[in-house]
């Protein structure tokens, strides 16, 4: 017997929302399963929920809060969830099913207010909840539109973690055991599973950080050796830049692995940067689509690129830069300076981005609201005498624009190319960093200036490339985009 490709599906918050996206998510399942195709979907929480969990954790920690603040966020969550299933086919029994899980939320959040303290423990575990609330969810919508569809727990399927809380991993090894069990019914039926968490060796839920549905669909697409992954979002695609900045932004057919993990990086919430780690060492085809495209494909992410390697990819832009600059003559003969600043730095917990060095400068990005510790901490260095450490300058409020694509450090003239432009329309560069990996890079310039850097470096870049995908244009994500699910 031939046996039908199996397809992960992940799909996230924005597109579940209302009980009109329900029944378009079902509708788009149930055509896919009838047409033959085994299918998993991995889900997100629905529209705002993992936000307002969140929230949730801090508000309840208020000792002014009180009982009723409970109350509203769950009376909310109850309302939303309500009339997301409003077109299901039994949503009476759904609404039985869920309410053992609101009560979960109920009875957390009040430990959390009575006790006054939210472990991270206790934090990821009240999170995790979105999730099994909308699993269920659209596996009826899957019901309503034909098709036998079961939702299942990561806890039940055996989705293994490690590290810390928040900000976990998938242990693949141990995980695929479990996916082992859930194989064979996949032949039955859809399977609906809770992205985000997996279950640590005690036991306990650990998150895969935010956007981390899309990490889980990418390790149970390599668990399950599925043919495909697809990550269906509320747009087509990757754009080569961001439209708020950027009108003419286009489509964006094909991305290699790194490349789209890079515009990741940026920090929007694009594609969880880990995403793609699983499937690197298999042939999985992978996608980023909408729903209504889903029969054309979206952007393709393809293990290394094919076509014009000195093409850029794409543009993204990191808001919230601050850049640390600390100067000095005497570091030119005092080797380990630039080791002690970042040690310095890193111990006070701040993470570094793009680095330039020179013989008698360090300058480094960090996040702007870090600033100010990173500031405090190599001023302690200076007064305890560090040599070379004469002068700190900080600027705020910068933003990082990354030109991304596969190869192009060894392209000699990009870095002219870029420098030109942005002097042409008058836009300072701060910082500037060419080579240090292969797939992007990156100007840091102020906040003012990002829009039109953006906008003057997507001339230069896709101004040749032809005319006439604008509806492909429209509507998808880029690198300096957030996209909330
Ligand atoms: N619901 C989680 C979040 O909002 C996970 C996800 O959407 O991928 O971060
Ligand atoms: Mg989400």
């Amino acid at each position: 017997m031939k046996v039908s490709p199996l397809t992960v599906v992940k799909v996230g918050g924005s597109l579940l929302e209302t009980a009109e996206d329900l029944s378009r998510v079902g509708n788009a399942v149930a055509a896919r399963r009838a047409s033959g195709e085994r299918l998993l979907v991995v889900v997100s929480a629905l529209q705002g929920v993992t936000d307002r969990l969140e929230q949730a954790c801090q508000q309840v920690l208020d000792p002014r809060s009180g009982g009723e603040l409970v109350r509203e966020v769950m009376d909310s969550l109850k309302n939303q969830h309500e009339q997301a299933m409003v077109e299901l086919a039994d949503a009476e029994t759904l609404r039985f099913r869920i309410q053992p899980v609101l009560d979960g939320v109920e009875r957390l959040l009040t430990g959390i207010r009575l006790t006054g303290e939210v472990t991270e423990r206790i934090h990821d575990l009240v999170l995790a909840h979105g999730e099994r609330l909308s699993a269920p969810l659209v596996a009826a919508a899957i019901k309503t539109a034909g098709s036998d569809a079961r939702d299942v727990t990561s806890e039940e399927v055996g989705i293994k973690a490690r590290g810390p809380f928040g900000l976990g991993s998938c242990d693949l090894e141990a995980t695929e055991e479990g996916l082992e069990s859930i194989h064979h019914e996949l032949h039955d039926r859809v399977l609906v599973l809770t992205g985000f968490y997996g279950v640590n060796r005690d036991g306990d839920i650990v998150l895969f950080g935010r956007g981390g549905t899309d990490y889980t669909a990418g390790m149970v697409a390599a668990g399950l050796d599925a043919a495909s992954l697809e990550l269906w979002k509320n747009v087509a695609g990757f754009l080569s830049a961001d439209p708020l900045a950027v009108k003419d932004a286009r489509h964006v057919e094909e991305l290699s692995y790194d490349e789209a993990c890079e515009l990741g990086y940026y920090g929007a919430r694009i594609l969880h940067p880990r995403c793609l780690d699983p499937l690197r060492e298999r042939e999985i085809s992978v996608s980023v689509r909408s729903i209504e495209a889903a029969e054309e494909m979206g952007t393709r992410l393809v293990p290394e690129r094919t076509g014009d390697l000195s093409r850029v990819a794409a543009l993204a832009v990191r808001h919230g830069v601050g850049v640390v600059r600390v100067q000095g003559a005497a570091m030119v003969n005092e080797p380990g300076v630039a080791g002690a600043i970042f040690k310095a730095v890193g111990d006070a917990g701040i993470n570094i981005d793009v680095v330039a060095t020179a013989m008698t400068s360090v300058s480094f990005t960090v996040s702007d609201e870090e600033v100010p510790l990173a500031l405090r901490t190599l001023r302690l260095m200076q007064e305890e005498g560090v040599t070379g450490m004469e002068k700190i300058d900080v600027f705020r409020d910068a933003a990082l624009v990354g030109v991304v694509g596969d190869g192009l450090s060894g392209d000699m003239g990009i870095a002219s190319r870029i420098m030109e432009r942005l002097a042409h329309e008058g836009v300072g560069v701060y910082l500037f960093s060419h080579g240090p990996g292969d797939v992007s890079l990156n100007c840091v310039v102020s906040k003012e200036d990002a829009a039109l850097a953006t906008q003057a470096l997507h001339e230069t870049f896709f101004a040749t490339v032809q005319v006439g995908d604008e509806e492909n244009g429209r509507g998808g994500e880029s690198g300096g985009r957030a996209v909330t699910d």
